[in-house]
């Protein structure tokens, strides 16, 4: 009789690995990058993929300036140039988020409340998304965009946050965030 069992391990640690292995794709973006601007929505569509659900604060309008980057500005209207419909689903409550809508050109649906799910169909419906359609996020938080893309079944792109102003929670949020992505490196 063979005997494979690994005995370096106890098995406490073997279930913590397992747990950490069903748990941490939900945590682990498809990719991550530095801004969206490096984000090819030409790529996106060659994909397949046909709506993009972008994060409003610190991926598209950094929080310090509270100003819409030219450069970002120019990749939005790149999406649509692709084929790709979009719309802004923001956790943010407040009305600037009607500004920033009506700047960048775009839908919102705005008290999203990611990670939960809810926010999302109302997206999907703004876009006209269609059954089979497949749909790329895009944000700059693990515990809200990631992980409530990855809940759907989404395909997700992290990028880094446009600022280092951000909400005391979403500061919080960050410390965790920084732990996740510690093997993580965002490509150029
Ligand atoms: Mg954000």
């Amino acid at each position: 009789m063979s005997c494979t069992a690994n005995f370096s391990t106890s098995p406490a640690d073997r279930l913590y690995e397992q747990d950490k292995q069903r748990i941490m794709p939900f945590f682990t973006p498809d990719d991550y990058l530095s801004s969206v601007v490096r984000i090819d929505p030409d790529e996106l569509a060659g994909q397949g993929f046909r709506v993009v659900l972008l994060d409003i604060d610190n991926t598209l309008v950094p929080r310090d300036t509270h100003r819409l980057p030219e450069d970002v500005a120019r990749w939005v209207r790149r999406l649509e140039e692709a084929g790709l419909r979009a719309c802004l689903l923001s956790n943010n409550w407040h009305k600037v988020v009607f500004e920033y809508a009506a700047e960048i050109g775009l839908p919102v649906v705005y008290k999203a409340m990611k990670p939960l799910p809810f926010a999302y169909p109302r997206a999907l419906r703004t876009v006209g998304w269609q059954r089979g359609e497949k749909v790329v996020c895009v944000g700059d938080q693990v515990v809200t965009d990631v992980w409530g893309a990855h809940l759907l079944g989404y395909h997700v792109i992290l990028v880094k946050p446009q600022a280092t102003k951000d909400l005391w929670y979403t500061l919080l949020f960050r410390r965790f965030e920084r732990w996740l992505l510690r093997n993580h490196t965002p490509r150029a």
